[in-house]
This record gives C-alpha cells, sequence and structure tokens, in this order.
C-alpha cells in the first residue's frame, strides 16, 4: 500500500544519505571534501548535517543501492534517478556536493547537490516525491527545533543555515530558495514565537522578505528582519566578520514594520516638502493596516520622528487613512 511505498522510499533515502557521506571520505569524492572544507566547514559539521558527494558517473547510485535491494523504480520514485527520452535511467545527482534535507522526525526527505564551480545550474533538488514536499518543509529544522533561542532565523540557502549552526546560531533553517509558502510559515509557528529573516542583501532577497512578512504574521509569528552590508549572505558574513558581529546584528534586527516603513522611506527624498508629504501618506496606510492600536501609535511615532512632523499630525494622517479602510 501507499505506507508501505513511503517507508519504502524513506529506507531508500536514508541508505543514499549514508552512500553519499560515505563518498565524501573515499578517493573519488576528495574533491568534494576539498571544496566542503575550502568553504570553511569542519568535520563535525560534515557529519551534523551529514553531507556528502555524489560521484561524477552515470550511474554510481543507482549501482550500489541495486546492491542492497533497490530497483530503478525506487530510485526513480525517489527522484534519485532520472528517466531520459531513450527510456535510459541515470543518476540525478552526479559530481555534486550532497545536501540531505531531513524532516522533523529525523527522516531523509529529499536532497540539494551544488557544482564546485561556476556551472549551472549551481544548485540541483530533489523534486517532489511521495514523501517530499518542498512547500511544506525547510532545511534544519530537525536541528532548530531543539534549540533554547526561541525563535528562528530564516535564511534562503544551506550554506546560509549551515555556516550559523557551525557559529553557533543553533536556531537558523532554509527556505531553500526566495519564495516561502504559507504552509512554510504555519510549520514555524508550531516550533517558535518569533521569526528573524536573515535573507540574501540583493534584490530578489529584499524582494522575498517583503513577501515573507505577511506569511509569517498570518502565521502568528512576531517577524523581524536582518539587515547586513558588507556581505551578500549570512554565510559570506560569517566568515568575514564573525560570529560575534553576526550577535550584534541579530540584536539589531528590525521590527518588520520598522523595516517596512524603512523601505518605504527609500523612495521618497525627505528633503523635499511634496516628497515629504507622500512618504507620510504612504507610511500612515501601512500604519493603519496595523490591528493594534498601541502599535499604530508606536509606529506612527516612527514615522513621525523620521519625517520631522509632530506625532500629532502623522495620528491625524493615521486616523484618516485608518478610516479611509473602513
Ligand atoms: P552558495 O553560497 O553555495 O553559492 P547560496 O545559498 O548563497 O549558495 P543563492 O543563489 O543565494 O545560493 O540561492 C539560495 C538558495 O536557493 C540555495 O541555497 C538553493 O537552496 C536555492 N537555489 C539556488 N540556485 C538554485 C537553482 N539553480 N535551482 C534550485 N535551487 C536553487
Ligand atoms: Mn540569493
Ligand atoms: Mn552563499
Ligand atoms: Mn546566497
Amino acid at each position: 500500500g501507499m505506507r508501505e511505498r513511503r517507508e519504502k522510499l524513506l529506507e531508500l533515502n536514508k541508505q543514499a544519505a549514508r552512500t553519499f557521506h560515505k563518498w565524501l571520505y573515499a578517493p573519488e569524492g576528495a574533491e568534494g571534501l576539498a571544496y566542503l572544507q575550502k568553504r570553511g566547514l569542519s568535520r563535525s559539521t560534515l557529519t551534523n548535517f551529514g553531507l556528502g558527494f555524489a560521484p561524477n558517473s552515470w550511474d554510481a547510485l543507482i549501482q550500489a543501492l541495486a546492491d542492497q535491494g533497490y530497483d530503478k523504480r525506487d530510485l526513480l520514485d525517489a527522484g534519485l534517478a532520472v528517466n531520459n527520452k531513450d527510456g535510459r535511467i541515470y543518476d540525478r545527482f552526479r559530481n555534486r556536493v550532497m545536501f540531505p534535507i531531513i524532516d522533523v522526525r529525523g527522516n531523509v526527505i529529499g536532497f540539494g547537490g551544488r557544482v564546485m564551480d561556476d556551472s549551472t545550474p549551481k544548485y540541483l533538488n530533489s523534486p517532489d516525491t511521495p514523501v517530499y514536499n518542498k512547500s511544506r518543509n525547510v532545511f534544519a529544522l530537525n536541528i532548530a527545533k531543539t534549540s533554547k533561542a526561541g525563535r528562528v532565523i530564516l535564511t534562503e540557502g544551506y550554506m546560509d543555515t549551515i555556516s550559523l549552526h557551525q557559529a553557533g546560531f543553533d536556531c537558523a533553517v532554509a527556505s531553500l530558495g526566495t519564495s516561502l509558502t504559507s504552509e512554510h510559515a504555519q510549520l514555524l509557528a508550531r516550533y517558535f514565537q518569533e521569526a528573524i529573516i536573515s535573507y540574501d542583501g540583493d534584490g530578489a532577497g529584499v524582494a522575498a522578505a517583503q513577501r515573507a512578512i505577511p506569511l509569517l504574521e498570518k502565521a502568528g509569528l512576531k517577524v523581524k528582519v536582518l539587515r547586513m552590508q558588507g556581505a551578500k549572505d549570512p554565510d559570506e558574513f560569517i566568515k568575514r566578520f564573525g560570529r560575534e558581529a553576526f550577535a550584534k546584528l541579530l540584536e539589531r534586527s528590525e521590527n518588520q514594520v520598522d523595516y517596512r516603513l524603512a523601505q518605504i522611506q527609500k523612495k521618497y527624498d525627505l528633503t523635499d516638502d511634496g516628497q515629504k508629504v507622500a512618504f507620510l501618506q504612504e507610511a500612515a496606510q501601512l500604519i493603519a493596516s496595523l490591528s493594534s492600536a498601541v502599535e499604530r501609535e508606536i509606529y506612527g511615532g516612527h514615522a513621525a520622528q523620521t519625517a520631522g512632523i509632530t506625532p500629532e499630525a502623522m495620528a491625524q494622517e493615521i486616523k484618516r487613512a485608518f478610516s479611509a479602510r473602513l
């Protein structure tokens, strides 16, 4: 039945993860091990995350798992093998360092594989399978869920999350790309009260943070946004500036309303009166959408201070925007 099928695919994934991990320390994995070491990962990090290597071969995994009683159908169903046009079956992951994706119960449900040079695609991920649904799982939640931090640091990438863990931030997870779903948000809300978005500083990361904020809020999380300068993502930041510097950024991370006010402010030149009015009107729209009167007062005060007007004038503007919404 369905359940037996899922159990078999999970067992297969576990064997595949063991095999990739073993290959990392075998002669054929030397380049993979060197790559991960060059990226600063320690032996214990490689073990904790079960990282591995898929050799440069069309059927190394198919062969290795055939010896353990898994056939091509099983590997296809698990997304570990692919079918080409003329019916030949080959390993999906070849010549890549491998990141197992593990669910909260400890099951290996899928994989990501990274090339070791500039070729594309940089990352290849498992497709959705009977045991893996990418919009319902986040990377490293199996570890982060036991964190005592009480909050989750949400990153884009495998390396961001792994570097944060290695630096002692054991509450990091990755949404594996820039599209967080409401299911991801609900999953995180089961384990944490607060989420700190720590996406890449590029345009894609900023846009993704803006999309993630309402989803996380709707799931009931308090949302903050970490902004960094001088590095393109958390992995690079930690390597360049160290863990203490990242800890400071975390402490300085902004409430999502302040973050959005800052994003709005960027569009206007506040030394120009007309633009200042436009800024305050847009800020009032945002603040009027907050459900709590206390929050409307606090963030109204922040916007007023930014523009150099009185909190009373801003409160008037918010009231107007609030009535216009009704
Ligand atoms: P690295 O530091 O190894 O270069 P990164 O995590 O900084 O990787 P980004 O380009 O910022 O890479 O992408 C963030 C995440 O998005 C990746 O970790 C990966 O999960 C996913 N991703 C990136 N490129 C692809 C791709 N071509 N196909 C599928 N997923 C991808
Ligand atoms: Mn990115
Ligand atoms: Mn990176
Ligand atoms: Mn990145």
